[in-house]
């Protein structure tokens, strides 16, 4: 006997879930909401902004980029390996869900880039009373989606953890839950959209889809509540595995989101190498952090340092940083000093939390380090000191003439000369896991034979496979647009699947 029922249960009220709800419920759906967390939101409470193409934005802002152009963008560097058609849908409904926000009363700022050669697609929403980009800016809009949902009669239970879709004959039937107050209940309806948004909270799941060994390689945001219970759920109910991925970045635990202009001036397009004392990479791509965190992660026990000098830092105290971050907006050095000695020192700054999300032990662990020599340097990294000698003295020469190793272009060739030596520990990190489960362009999720389950969707970070092998940052706000667009797209697909009985 059911306890409850709906036309369309959503597990998980994050970015996806109440975007979902919202869309079903506009079209007419009775919704329920199952959110085991104590607000809506999830993970994309702590981002900023999301992708969009073609957006009133964009075009005040003379952002030439196309739906046509962003569309084959996307395909080329996945290398047409994702579904093509989902992918047009996405990007063709991104600036109509700007608009269908802003009807709700959700402001942006504008649209913005990542990174320098990243294109303009990241609308950042805007925090009342403020002009200013801010961290967690989204959480404004989920208040607004919030607001919205509970207007069109959405019900939202916050503290109840779904536990099982149930199928009868081939289609959703109900799904078991486990309420506020510890018991388990049955909540009936027609069709189940799963957005939980993946596993980044799972360190069991990380090492057994992704390879890597959480707090050890791996130093990727864990957001509470997101322990890849969708995704068992769906596989358990009959949807098809695919290869999840991580959004993969780098990070320097207990220096990154904490001393920033440290951290910021260790991002720097400066000398990197790896545990052999070698180079690894064209420096200047270390503004995309996937890049970065890719390249990171084939090195050997995962790790790389970046080394500058007094004389390097002398040069951005003169000119300020090469590399500055929309989000963080350190433009200088002028705090270094200042923080250098409270690293140093052990006295710390004051942080602002996030880094308390992806840090783990070896954020008590150094990996920031001020030294004296590059035997010094070997000896605290663990670098090999002979090959480390040799890489700068070959680097050295390169910064003199040209870099016929990995073409940096010449601007940022700053030579590791000076009398003090400074290095960051750099691990490769991430916001959470992409995809998992198999769905096709209605967000219909599918079987292992690839046919649809009927009634069944998924949507956010548990079906988001169009990036291929790496988060695609070239197109920055993709994983919050694709959570919400996708959303909608469910919450309709779901609401139509209803209608058509
Ligand atoms: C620090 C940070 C900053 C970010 N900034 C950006 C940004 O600026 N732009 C961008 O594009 N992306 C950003 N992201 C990524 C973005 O947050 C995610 O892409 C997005 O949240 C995914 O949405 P989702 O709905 O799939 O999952 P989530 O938003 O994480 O929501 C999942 C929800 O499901 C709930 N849940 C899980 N299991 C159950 C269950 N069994 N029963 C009931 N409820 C359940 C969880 O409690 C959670 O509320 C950021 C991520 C982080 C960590």
């Amino acid at each position: 006997m059911s306890d409850m029922e709906a036309d369309v249960i959503i597990i998980g009220g994050g970015a996806s879930g109440i975007t979902a709800a919202v869309a079903a419920a506009e079209k007419g759906a009775s919704v329920i909401v199952l959110e085991k967390g104590s607000t809506t939101g999830g993970a994309a409470n702590m981002g900023m902004g999301f992708f969009a193409v073609e957006s009133k934005q964009q075009k005040a802002q003379m952002v030439d980029l196309t739906q046509e152009a962003a569309f084959k963008f996307l395909m080329e560097y996945t290398h047409w390996s994702v579904d093509a058609r989902l992918v047009r849908k996405y990007i063709a409904q991104s600036a109509d869900t700007i608009t269908w926000l802003e009807k709700m009363g959700v402001e942006f700022l504008g649209a913005y880039k990542y990174f320098e050669t990243s294109k303009q697609t990241w609308h950042v929403v805007k925090t009342a009373g403020s002009d200013k980009p801010a961290e967690r800016a989204a959480s404004n809009l989920y208040k607004a989606l919030t607001e919205q949902a509970e207007d069109l009669g959405v019900q939202i239970l916050y503290r109840t953890k779904a536990t099982k879709i149930v199928m009868d004959d081939g289609a959703v039937s109900a799904v078991e839950l486990v309420g506020e107050d510890g018991v388990a209940k049955t909540a009936e309806c027609n069709a189940v959209i799963v957005a939980t948004g993946g596993f980044g909270n799972s360190p069991q799941m990380i090492h057994d889809y992704l390879g890597f060994e959480w707090g050890k390689d791996l130093h990727s945001f864990r957001i509470p509540g997101v322990d890849g219970d969708g995704l068992s759920m769906l596989w358990e109910a009959g949807g098809g595995h695919t290869k999840a991925t991580m959004e993969l970045t780098y990070t320097t635990p207990g220096v990154t989101d904490v001393y920033k202009t440290i951290s910021e001036t260790m991002r720097q397009p400066n000398l990197m190498v790896n545990l052999d004392g070698k180079r690894f990479i064209d420096e200047e791509i270390m503004n995309n952090t996937v890049y970065t965190g890719n390249s990171i992660a084939r090195q050997r026990e995962r790790v790389a340092f970046t080394i500058v000098t007094d004389s390097i830092i002398d040069d951005y105290r003169a000119k300020g940083l090469d590399y500055v971050t929309f989000h963080h907006n350190i433009k200088t050095v002028e705090k270094w000093d200042k923080e250098v000695e409270a690293y140093v020192s052990g006295a710390g700054v004051e942080a602002s939390g996030l880094s308390d999300l992806h840090n783990d032990e070896q954020k008590h662990t150094k990996n920031f380090w001020v030294c004296e020599s590059l035997k010094e340097v070997a000896e605290v990294t663990g670098i090999d000191y002979e090959s480390l000698v040799a890489t700068v003295e070959e680097y050295n020469q390169l910064c003199a003439t040209t870099d016929d190793q990995f073409f940096k272009p010449y601007k940022y060739l700053r030579p590791v000369t000076g009398t003090t030596y400074y290095v960051a520990r750099h691990f490769p990190a991430g916001y959470g896991s992409l995809g998992g489960v198999a769905v096709n362009d209605e967000m219909n999720v599918l079987d292992e034979a690839g046919l649809p389950i009927e009634g069944l969707y998924a949507s956010g970070t548990d079906a988001c496979g169009i990036f291929g092998d790496s988060y695609c940052f070239y197109l920055p706000g993709n994983t919050m647009g694709f959570a919400i667009n996708s959303g909608r797209m469910a919450g309709y697909n779901a609401n139509a699947y209803i209608e058509s009985f």
